[in-house]
Parts: structure tokens; C-alpha cells; sequence
């Protein structure tokens, strides 16, 4: 059985409703969870509470525009590596040049087709949240192929409970990053579900039980004060 991994998130940032209802319904559609904003400033707060994996944005925008909030993104080290997607009507080489020295990772011109815009963020993913993509994770000895949900440590297939699996995804898509118990959350159980922070505790107790099962370094690390890593 195709368990679902936890669902990338996308921040919309585009002012024009009829624009961002119809990206809104293809990045579903594609798999992603959306979340939106019409202007720059709650662009800006969105980015630091739901940390998004992608900012598709617009850059007129009422306010702060589009390449200010790509400024401001890019120059806190938090989320200076957050891929973003500027979406502009300008057509002119200069301002694209300008759109890609802001730190935009792609740029997009108005008008677009909606599947290329959507293969462009596919490909911005795939760098960065590949597990979410379908693609096999590996980190020593441990292999893990999401579209199969299977994970093997040293060739020795190891049975995982759908927390578990998304937790260890979670965690093999960027080792030596240290996650809060609240990223966690965030990212394993998603932002609506009311869950306890210790309950958190509890499944990495089970994953790091099913890692060592046939033994092996135990690799997932406490930091204390801080939360978890793997390595
Ligand atoms: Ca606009």
C-alpha cells in the first residue's frame, strides 16, 4: 500500500484572486498543500509560522512587493535555502536578471502555462524536499524508497508505522539538521492536528527502536533543548 508522505507546502503570494484561485486548485491537484497570501507583509509572517517548502510569488503586490519579500527571505539564514519562484508580467532581460540577483530561484513570466509553472516547482522540490518527489533517500547504511514505502537498513528491511516512515523521511532529506519538537509536528502530523510535543518523544522512541533492530550505531541524535537529528 502507497502511504501518503506529509504533503510539501506551497506559499501563494499573489494579490489578484482569480490568478490565485487558479494556482491554488493545480498545486492541490498536484499533491501540494497551499497556503496563500494577497499581499507581502503576510507573505512575511506566513514564512516564519508555517515554513513553507516553496514560495510561488508574485511580484507586484501591494505593499511590499515581490522582490522585497524575496529580500527579505533570502537574507535571514532560517530560510535563506527556501525555494522561491518569482512571477512577474515584466518581460524585460534586465528585470530578470534583477528578479534572479534578489536569490530567486527560478522566475516565471506572466502570461505562463499553469504545467510549466508546476514542472518548474516539481524541479525546485526535487532538489530540495526529495522524498516528497518519489525519489530513494539514502543516508549510510539506511535506504529509503518513498514511493514504495519501504526502508531497509544494511540490506535488512525494516517494518515502519506511517509516523515513523514520514518522521524518517523527514530526517533523511536533511541529515544533521536539527528539528524542534514543533517542526516535527508540523511537518509529521501537520499544523491542524492538535498533538502533544511528548508524543513526539514517544515515536522517535519507536523509530529509533526499529533503526537498531538488527543493530548498528543509533543514529538519531537528541540535542538537548533543541530536538532531534539524524547524524
Ligand atoms: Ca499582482
Amino acid at each position: 500500500m502507497n502511504m501518503p508522505l506529509v504533503k510539501p507546502v506551497v506559499l501563494l503570494v499573489e494579490d489578484e484572486p482569480a490568478q490565485r484561485k487558479i494556482l491554488e486548485y493545480n498545486l492541490e491537484a498536484d499533491g501540494f498543500k497551499v497556503v496563500s497570501a494577497g499581499d507581502g507583509e503576510q507573505a512575511l509572517v506566513l514564512v516564519e509560522e508555517v515554513f513553507p517548502d516553496l514560495v510561488l510569488l508574485d511580484w507586484m503586490l501591494p505593499n511590499v512587493s515581490g522582490i522585497e519579500v524575496c529580500r527579505r527571505i533570502k537574507a535571514k539564514s532560517q530560510t535563506r535555502l527556501l525555494p522561491i519562484i518569482l512571477i512577474s508580467a515584466r518581460t524585460e532581460e534586465a528585470d530578470r536578471v534583477r528578479g534572479l540577483e534578489t536569490g530567486a530561484d527560478d522566475y516565471v513570466i506572466k502570461p505562463y502555462s499553469v504545467a510549466e509553472l508546476m514542472a518548474r516547482v516539481r524541479a525546485q522540490l526535487r532538489r530540495t524536499r526529495p522524498s516528497a518527489i518519489g525519489q530513494i533517500l539514502e543516508y549510510k547504511d539506511i535506504v529509503l524508497n518513498s514511493e514504495a514505502h519501504r526502508v531497509t537498513r544494511g540490506g535488512r528491511q525494516l517494518k515502519l508505522g506511517p509516523t515513523e516512515f514520514r518522521l524518517l523521511s523527514t530526517f533523511m532529506e536533511k541529515p544533521g539538521r536539527v528539528w524542534s519538537r514543533e517542526q516535527l509536528l508540523d511537518r509529521v502530523w501537520g499544523r491542524d492536528i492538535y498533538v502533544d510535543t511528548r508524543t513526539v518523544d514517544v515515536h522517535i522512541g519507536r523509530l529509533r527502536k526499529v533503526l537498531c533492530k538488527h543493530g548498528g550505531e543509533d543514529l538519531l541524535r537528541t540535542v538537548r533543548g533543541a530536538g532531534y537529528s539524524l547524524g
